[in-house]
């Protein structure tokens, strides 16, 4: 497992070039508020490098978590992985994007490791410093303060700035003209989290059934996806009854409050003989262990939420063995450049309606979005960072 541990300190001095001034969220304490600050952003790229004029990006729970510093991504920070916006400029090598072109950002792999050869960039062997390092796999950083370097490249983009540094691995061109592009940046995080796991993980077959365990932006996104592919039933599982209502809106066909009701003895009432797939959002061990318990023989639980580093969640051994299975998801397996224009064209046909989720906010209210996520008032926030 490679870490973040050895990824360089801001260091100061040095000309690092032709930039342009950006205004960025920057977090510079554990816990601390995002500030908008004047920096710049390198603008020498690297040969597989995009520059991209941000128009919006959404607020995943994982930036909190970072800025939280449950995940060491190195302070002072530029945050934000669900970036939507203009190509501006492009590296010597890439042939896939050019400027004026609109984008979706996504999460960033290498592009050479097993994982990724085999079409699985979503397992990236170095996942963690290409997404939460902090800086390019080579250590540099193209974001400084005056002279101080800051840590930048946060899943390939650091898209909480008025401009983000991509690669062309993960960009995504949007070819479609009538789109509004201020929708889309949760595209490359959450959403297809979501839908992702159902659609391209489990491949949900129709008339099973399906058990969602949390109703924020990804389990939303899964509801919807469940009815896509035909579920034949849907139970959504969370302790809010807004969202449970959102989720029957979106697909689910049954609602369990967990906290008014036994979930587990709920799901085997509406399944008779358990679930065939349960997706598990919250990351709460005790829900891992319930969602193997709510399986169906051959039955497979996904987990998808991340929980904070160390934790264990006992599972029900004998249950195992009743050809059922465990496994984590990431990105909900997802290709995005395949993906994302796959869950586009459903949402212009009307089944993934995923603009019902989304509240959008000024760049300068980034502070207010988070507490709303946190308190459940909103469930995925966007920020309008540019034109
Ligand atoms: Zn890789
Ligand atoms: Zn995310």
């Amino acid at each position: 497992m490679v870490t973040a541990q050895g990824s360089p300190s801001p260091r100061t001095g040095g000309d690092p070039g032709p930039a342009v001034s950006v205004t960025a969220a920057v977090v510079r304490e554990k816990g601390g508020p995002f500030a908008l600050e004047d920096l710049t952003l390198s603008t020498v790229l690297r040969p597989d490098e995009v520059l991209v004029k941000v128009v919006a990006s959404g607020l995943c729970q994982t930036d909190i978590h970072v800025r939280d510093q449950h995940l060491p991504t190195p302070l002072p920070a530029v945050l934000g992985h669900e970036g939507a916006g203009i190509v501006e400029r492009v590296g010597d090598a890439v042939s896939t994007v050019s400027p004026g072109d609109r984008v979706v950002l996504s999460y960033q792999a290498c592009g050479h490791c097993t994982p990724c050869l085999t079409g699985n960039p979503a397992y990236c062997a170095l996942s963690f410093p290409a997404n939460f390092g902090g800086s390019r796999l080579d250590g540099t950083n193209a974001l400084r303060a005056g002279d101080e370097e800051i840590h930048g490249h946060f899943f390939g983009q650091s898209s909480f700035a008025t401009h983000a540094l991509a690669t062309e691995r993960n960009v995504v061109r949007i070819d479609d003209e009538d789109i509004p592009l201020e929708l889309l940046g949760p595209l490359g995080c959450g959403l297809q989290t979501g839908a992702g796991a159902v659609l391209n993980t489990l491949k949900v077959a129709a008339g099973s059934s399906v058990v969602v365990i949390g109703t924020g932006t990804v389990g939303l996104a899964a509801v919807m996806a469940a009815k896509v592919a035909g579920a034949g039933s849907v139970i959504a599982v969370d302790i809010v009854d807004e969202r449970l209502e959102l989720a029957r809106e979106l697909g689910a066909t049954h609602t369990v409050n967990g906290k008014e009701e036994d979930t587990g003895a709920r799901i085997a009432e509406i399944t008779g003989t358990g679930a065939d797939y349960v997706l598990e959002i919250t990351a709460r061990p005790e829900m891992l262990t319930l969602a193997v318990d709510a399986l169906a023989p051959l039955g497979t639980a996904t987990l998808i939420g991340g929980a904070p580093a160390g934790t264990h969640a006992p599972v029900n051994m004998n249950a195992l063995l009743g050809g059922r299975t465990v496994r984590g998801v990431a990105q909900g397996d997802s290709v995005p450049q395949l993906f994302i224009p796959q869950l586009i064209d459903l949402y212009k046909a009307g089944r993934f309606p995923f603009d019902r989720l989304i509240t959008f906010y000024g760049f300068d209210r980034i502070n207010e979005a988070v507490t709303d996520t946190r308190t459940g008032a909103v469930i995925k926030p966007v920020l309008r960072i540019g034109e």
